[in-house]
């Protein structure tokens, strides 16, 4: 059960697409992005032209893919999609650019995977909508240019610092995810339910919010593993008691922290006093990048009150003593 959605089954994959929500207006939360969005995708269509290229960067599971395709359907335009990874010919970029109809959109998942090849490709075509195809091998190689259509290029990515700035420069909107406080995730439990039918109490929406990451995914996976509680331990319905013993059978942390959140408080705590210490230090000991630690797991550890940034390096705070239960050393002084 994580953000990534790595290890969720097909059925679990089916549930998410029927969760999503489909209209700006059903998207909650990220207000100033989602207004920001809306004033661009009028503006285009008031123009009939292509909606600029949107870069969607943020941790994993807080709604990239579902603002990609809403911003298709409001575009009223087809949504083609596929991966950095995916992606590892020209000739199948070349074959989705030339299947685009005008001013469809173009999602391109973890964006800042895609090789170094595919790369230089796109940006004549972000750029002239023109890709350049070379044909015929040897003396006879020759490269021809191709019109594409006009279209709407959507990168997401969690590591935005891994992108080339050439990649960064071509986009002409740039939006960043962060992370739902528990009032907006509450409110996405409680839409979630309504649609799987599933009868839950306020209490009960607000305790899965809170220990939810901040992340709808999880708060959504979360709530389908304490219906399967509720369902065989209780009567179906789901209140605030059967709740709270799913999540400790389930074992989810109390504010909802997960394995590698822990090891990053742990490891400022134990190893290095709770710090200051800085963040690659940080990264060698618990074995992660220094960048996926920085984009993804910091920022919900600073927005949560674990770790505070000073000049010398993070610091763990009281909280994160506290829930780790650990009591604080006296500063030895230097
Ligand atoms: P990402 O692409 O950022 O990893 P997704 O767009 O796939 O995240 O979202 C994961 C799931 O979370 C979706 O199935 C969707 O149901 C839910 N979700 C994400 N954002 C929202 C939101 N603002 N409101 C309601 N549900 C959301």
């Amino acid at each position: 059960l994580n953000a990534e959605g790595d290890n969720l089954s097909q059925t679990d994959k089916e549930v998410e697409k029927v969760l999503r929500p489909k209209s700006f207006s059903d998207f909650t939360g990220q207000g100033k992005v989602v207004e920001n969005l809306q004033v661009f995708v009028k503006a285009a269509l008031q123009r009939e032209e292509s909606l600029d290229h949107v870069l969607l960067h943020g941790p994993p599971g807080l709604g990239k893919t579902t603002l990609a395709n809403i911003i298709a359907q409001e575009l009223g335009v087809g949504i083609k999609i596929t991966s950095g990874p995916v992606l590892d010919k020209p000739g199948d970029l070349a074959g989705l650019l030339t299947n685009l109809e005008e001013n469809d959109v173009l999602f391109i998942d973890e964006i800042h995977r895609l090789s170094p090849v595919i790369e230089e490709f796109l940006y004549s075509a972000m750029e002239d909508f023109q890709i350049d195809i070379m044909i015929d091998t040897g003396p006879n190689a020759r490269s021809v240019q191709i019109e594409v259509n006009p279209f709407t290029l959507i990168g997401a990515t969690t590591r935005s610092g891994l992108l080339t700035s050439p990649l960064r420069a071509r986009f002409g909107i740039n939006s960043r995810l962060s992370y739902y406080n528990a009032d907006l995730l509450a409110s996405i439990v409680k839409r979630s339910s309504s649609i799987l039918n599933i009868d839950i109490d306020n209490k009960a929406s607000m305790e899965i919010a809170r220990r939810s990451r901040g992340t709808p995914r999880i708060a959504n996976a979360l709530l389908r593993r304490v219906r399967d509680f509720a369902q065989i331990k209780g009567d179906g319905h789901i209140d605030l008691e059967i709740t709270k013993y799913s999540l400790e059978s389930l074992n989810v942390d109390k504010y909802g922290l997960d394995e590698m959140d822990n090891r990053i408080l742990s490891t400022i705590i134990d190893k290095f006093k709770g710090g200051p210490v800085g963040i690659s230090t940080v990264a060698t000991a618990v074995g992660e990048n220094a960048g996926t630690i920085e984009e993804v797991y910091e920022p919900f550890l600073i927005q949560e009150g674990f770790i505070a940034r000073t000049p010398r390096g993070r610091e763990a705070t009281a909280l994160a003593f506290e829930h780790l239960g650990r009591t604080k050393q006296n500063d030895q002084g230097s």
